[in-house]
Formats: C-alpha cells, structure tokens, sequence
C-alpha cells in the first residue's frame, strides 16, 4: 500500500481532534499549509465572511467528505456496524490500517460481552499478535492477577479491547496517523459495547479516553468522564501493566488504585452481569 501522503494525514488528524470540535461549538476552523507552518488552525466566527462578500442566498458549504480518505473509511466502516461481530468483520475488512503490514493478526476482543466493566489498553504486544487476543503476554498476566486481587476476571464481569487493534512493530507506541484511524472503531466499540464504566489501562488509552495529556500517574486510580465520543461514560484509569512490571516500587500505588476501583465496583453493582 503507498503510504498516506503525511500533509494529508495532518490536516485529517487536524479536523478529527480539533476543527471539528471547532464545529461542533459553532465556529468553523479550516486547516492550511504554508512552507513554514506545516500545518495550523485559522479560527474563523460562522458569521464572518472570509472571501468577499456573502451573496445573501448562499448556501452553507457541506463538509467535504474524501471517501477514499482512510480516515472516512474508518468511519464509514465503524458506523455500519451494529454489533459487535459486524465490527470485528468492519475491522477485518479495514484495509488501509498500516500497522497491518507488519502485525499477524487483528486483535478485537476478550472477555464476557454482557459484562458491565469495559477494560481498554494501549495495543497488542507479540503474544496477542500470534493469539489475536488482547492481554495474554506479561503484562496481561499481570493484569489477570491485578483484577483477581479484587475479584474480578475476564471470563465474567470484564470485556477487553484495547485503542488500537494491529501490535505496532516491536512493540514501539502507536503513532497519531495508527491512533487516529483505530478512533472510530474505538468509539463504535464502546457505543456497542454499552459499557457502565470504562477502564484505561495506561497511558495511551487515557489519553484517548478522556482527551487529556496529564500524567498518567497522576490520572490512575481516579474516575473522570470520558470525552463525547466515547459517549461521555464514567471512567476509571489504571497503571499499565507493563509500567509496573518495569517499576515495582509502583506496586503499592497499583494496589492503592485496585481497591478505589473494587469500592466503585461495588457502590455501581458493576460485577453483575448484564442478560442482554
Ligand atoms: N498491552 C496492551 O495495552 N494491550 C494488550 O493487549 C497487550 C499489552
């Protein structure tokens, strides 16, 4: 596949995190590129004209949709789903991800569906690369034991996914381009999933979730609402895995964090199963 033309992507990645924002509070935002100035938002009021002057009857210009752009087929894919297998087929059917160059296999989901708590990483790692399943290498071993701690596991009251569904090759971040186009299917997923809190394991999957840069130290073991896209849900941030692993001096802030999230379990009856 020719790799995506990088000015194109930007203006893309551009629109979904910030001028379609924009819109959606009533100022229209257009991006432009100047040698200097890669890319850059000019802000524009609705009510003032930009070129010229209005003809009085002029009718709004309509967002100019590229349906061959791989973020609007992204988009396009995610919304027709309407169920979880109609997503993972959307997904399997998503050609213009990247990262499935190099990954083995489309990682979707694991977990009880019906459950009420939704648990969202970072990606896959090679284990779940060569299982197509999320969390079954180290730190999803880990994981397992952090929610056993507190009586929760994946085969009852826990679905998993993770933000991005292609393992990035050797394990490195996900980069804007791989974050922004696996963002429709993430949204589509919660939506379907109809999660009533949403877990964020790490730092990559905060900072989706809830649209912030701060700190994921400082971010874990407390609940905050996730961005509109993600339907606003309550959502609970966790230390990766992987971190505490590497550091396991965070052991005890790990446990600290475990136990605020069994009160909240409990205060919400979140560990019973849904029926349907
Ligand atoms: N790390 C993640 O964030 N997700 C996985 O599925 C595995 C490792």
């Amino acid at each position: 596949m020719a790799a995506p033309d990088a000015a194109l992507i930007d203006r893309e990645a551009l629109a979904f995190s910030l001028t379609d924002w924009w819109a959606g509070v009533g100022v229209v935002a257009e991006a432009h590129t100047s040698p200097a100035a890669p890319v850059s938002a000019r802000v524009v009021p609705r009510e003032t004209p930009r070129r010229g002057p209005a003809s009085p009857d002029a009718a709004p210009r309509p967002a100019r949709l590229d349906p061959s752009s791989p973020l609007e087929q992204a988009r396009m894919l995610a919304a027709k789903a309407d169920s979880l297998e109609d997503l993972r087929a959307a997904l399997e059917g998503f050609t213009a991800m990247p990262l499935r160059a190099t990954a083995r296999r489309m990682v979707f989901a694991d977990g009880n569906p019906l459950a009420r708590i939704l648990v969202v990483g970072e990606g896959p790692g090679r284990e779940e690369d060569e299982l197509g399943l999320p969390f079954v290498g180290p730190s999803g071993r880990l994981l397992d034991k952090m929610f056993a701690a507190i009586g929760l596991t994946r085969a009852e009251n826990l679905y998993i996914t993770n933000v991005v569904n292609w393992r990035p090759p050797g394990n490195r971040n996900p980069d804007t381009q791989e974050l922004m186009l696996s963002r429709p299917f993430i949204a589509r997923h919660v939506e379907l999933h109809r999660p009533e809190l949403v877990l964020a394991v790490g730092a990559i999957a905060a900072s989706a979730l809830l649209g912030t840069e701060e700190g994921i130290t400082r971010l874990a073991g407390k609940l905050s609402p996730t961005v509109a896209d993600f339907g606003g849900r309550p959502c609970f941030a966790l230390l990766h895995p992987a971190y505490v692993l590497r550091r396991p001096q965070e052991k005890a802030a790990c446990w600290k964090h475990m136990k605020a999230l069994r009160a909240e379990v409990d205060a919400r009856g979140l560990a019973r199963v849904r029926t349907s």
